[in-house]
């Protein structure tokens, strides 16, 4: 069985995000990592693999990282596959710097398509959103793009023989989703605690093989990627405001309770 997770590269949210004159996310020089919520579809791929190769069947199963981005975005192949993943693929092509969200997919699915994962037992894995873009729409999009069944935000996942079953947990109630592979998941930061990568994960690592490949390898039009095929632009941005300091509650004679009752009414938080 193939399993391919898509893990993006993206700028290390604790850092000092910035932006480049045009609007776009500075991704060149900031320091970026596997976006955190990648590490659980890396974790949901390697569950699944680890339950089909203990079955009867004993399954071979190859779990892909696969990432678009820039030269350095081989780092979040790199950290899926010291996690575990077992071979990894990197698209990287000048002409894909400023994409939009179905550019990305465009990319994403072609490079499935490549890997023969848009048919027979396959399976293709997504976080629920990427953590500097968020849009958590291009799982939907690479499902569209390749015309296979598509299933958003699941919290657990279990493949038996050709059938997927995924549990979607709602406010107030779940629901499962059941469909036959080949098919394109998410999953969202409550489907498991995601593994470290083990000191014997790292060494194994530098061994796995990496194929990079561009959009000529992926018979992509460099006209339907990039800043001036994209559907949305960003036209301004602004700094968040910094942030005021907060309202203090001394209780030296014993009305300090009155005293916060009545801030928290005044907001009305009660
Ligand atoms: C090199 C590069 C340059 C970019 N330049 C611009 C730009 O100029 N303007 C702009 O608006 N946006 C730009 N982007 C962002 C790009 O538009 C987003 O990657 C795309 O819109 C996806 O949206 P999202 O990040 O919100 O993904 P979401 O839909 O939130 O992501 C959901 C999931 O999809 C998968 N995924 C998403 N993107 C990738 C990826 N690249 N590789 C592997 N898996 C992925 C991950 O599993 C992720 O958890 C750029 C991205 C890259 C990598």
């Amino acid at each position: 069985m193939n399993i391919v997770v898509c893990v993006k590269y993206v700028p290390d949210a604790t850092a000092d995000r910035r932006f480049e004159d045009d609007g776009t996310v500075d991704r060149e020089d900031v320091d970026g990592l596997l976006s955190e919520l990648d590490e659980y579809a890396v974790e949901q791929a390697l569950q699944i693999r680890e339950h089909l190769e203990d079955g009867d069947g004993g399954d071979d199963v190859v779990v892909t990282a696969l990432c678009v981005g820039p030269e350095e975005a081989s780092d979040a192949v790199r950290k899926a596959l010291q996690m575990g993943a077992d071979n990894g693929v990197h698209v990287v092509d000048d002409a894909i710097a400023g994409s939009d969200a179905p550019a990305t997919s465009l990319v994403l699915a072609e490079a499935v398509r490549k890997l023969g994962a848009d048919s027979g037992r396959s399976l293709v894995v997504c976080g629920m959103a990427s953590t500097d873009g968020g849009m958590g729409v291009v799982p939907a999009m690479v499902s569209e793009r390749l015309g296979i069944p598509g299933v958003t935000l699941g919290t657990q996942i279990t493949v038996e023989a050709d059938t997927v079953r995924i549990r979607r947990d709602g406010e107030t109630s779940a629901d499962t989703v059941e469909g036959t592979l080949p098919a394109v998941l998410s999953v969202t930061d409550q489907s498991g605690e995601a593994r470290y990568p083990s000191f014997k994960g790292i060494m194994a690592a530098k061994k796995k093989p990496v194929e990079t490949w561009s959009l000529a390898d992926l018979g992509i039009d460099a006209e339907r990627v990039g800043a001036t095929a994209a559907w949305s632009v960003v036209e301004a941005t602004s700094a968040r405001p910094p942030r005021t300091a907060g309202h203090v509650v001394t209780d030296e004679d014993g009305s300090g309770a009155e005293a916060l009752v009545g801030f928290l009414a005044s907001k009305k938080f009660v």
